[in-house]
């Protein structure tokens, strides 16, 4: 297994604010929050990067967006709507190196890069 911060956290080596866990993912409280809600999504797969992802692992990514999506439904923000967002490498803006999804909601959010 590969030693991101967020193995670390999967491993329950250094803290976090685990809202969802399966077999699969984990679900927790992103550190530094964008928005009034902002929840990683992370396989238990190790993948460093979207560049990484082998077409057999599409279910890899389909489970982060299908939990992401129940978890505003269970938290009763859908209707209002949300943003997922993966960021890949340096013009990415990715800075650990284990794929994940931002899960962003809470407010509105304003149009993608303006
Ligand atoms: P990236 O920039 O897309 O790679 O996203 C990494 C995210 O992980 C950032 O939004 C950080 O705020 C978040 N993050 C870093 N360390 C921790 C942690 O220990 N717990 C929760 N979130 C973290």
């Amino acid at each position: 297994m590969s030693d991101t911060i967020f193995h670390k956290i999967i491993r329950r080596e250094i803290p976090a604010d685990i809202v969802y866990e399966d077999e699969h993912l984990i679900a927790f409280r992103d550190i530094a929050p964008q928005a009034p809600v902002h929840v990683l999504f992370v396989p238990k797969t190790d993948v460093a990067t979207l560049n990484d992802l082998k077409p057999s692992q599409a279910d890899v990514i389909g489970r982060l967006t299908l939990a992401a999506a129940e978890y505003a439904r269970q938290q009763g923000f859908a209707e209002d709507g949300y943003r997922v967002v993966m960021n890949c490498n340096g013009h990415g803006g990715q800075t650990v190196f284990q794929v994940h999804l931002h899960l962003v909601a809470g407010a509105p959010l304003g149009r993608f890069g303006t």
